[in-house]
């Protein structure tokens, strides 16, 4: 799905651009396809059982699997990191934050297989990013934002290209027509960390959200964000 010239969505169940056997809408992640000059850049990578699939969409737009030279990585649930060690295996190098990169390092409940019965499959990741870093690739800067809370590495990652202020944000908001949160159930989910994210997050302007599910905010995605903050401070206090 082309979302701008050189910006394509090409996996996430809820959309239906994957699917897996189980039929449930959420366990397959949203996956963003940017384009780098020669080189493209992949945001999650769906749970591992659809990366075909996602390879197979990726042809349809004229996007070689070959020339993905690097994933970033929101959080190391199975959903959006599962595909992460088939990727490595091709030669994609995995950028996360240190926190994402050490639970998917040791493939523990932080990664939630348990939530899909399934294993997660561990992996080392190759560059680790800190809140504010920024990573140059194709002529693109990617910054990372660090926004724990429904995990403790959830990092969402901010890309300005065709005029446009982007950011991929992975769970950190929901997928409704209003603000909502991500899943609360991991096992390192933190509410007063997410509310300080949510405050940290209020404060910056994007043109476009790209979640980890479902619909892209296209249309003032700021106050998704800002109506999401609205519910943690009435419910988490
Ligand atoms: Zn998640």
């Amino acid at each position: 799905m082309q979302i701008l010239h050189h910006l394509f969505q090409v996996g996430g169940s809820l959309s239906g651009l994957t699917h897996t056997n189980q039929r449930d809408p959420f366990d397959d992640a949203n996956v963003y396809v940017l384009q780098a000059e020669e080189q493209l850049l992949l945001f999650d990578c769906g749970n591992g059982e659809t990366l075909e699939q996602i390879f197979t969409n990726m042809k349809y737009w004229g996007l070689s699997p070959e020339a993905i030279s690097t994933c970033f990585i929101t959080h190391p649930h199975w959903d959006h990191a599962g595909a992460a060690h088939l990727l490595q295996k091709r030669g994609v190098r995995l950028i996360a934050h240190a926190k994402t990169a050490d639970a998917i390092q040791a493939g523990d409940e932080r990664c939630c297989g348990f939530l899909y019965h399934k294993q997660f499959i561990p992996c080392e990741i190759d560059e680790t990013v800190e809140d504010g870093q920024i990573i140059s690739l194709g002529g693109i800067d990617i910054k990372a934002i660090h926004l724990p809370g429904h995990t403790m590495g959830c990092t969402a990652f901010a890309v300005e290209t065709e005029g446009k202020r982007l950011v991929f944000s992975g769970d950190v908001i929901g997928t409704l027509g209003y603000g909502d949160f991500g899943w609360d159930g991991s096992i390192d989910f933190d509410k007063q960390s997410y509310l300080e994210s949510l405050l940290k997050f209020s404060r910056m302007d994007f043109d476009i959200m790209l979640p980890g599910h479902g619909l892209i905010y296209f249309d003032h995605p700021r106050r998704r964000v800002e109506e999401c903050l609205n519910q943690a401070l009435i419910q988490w206090r």
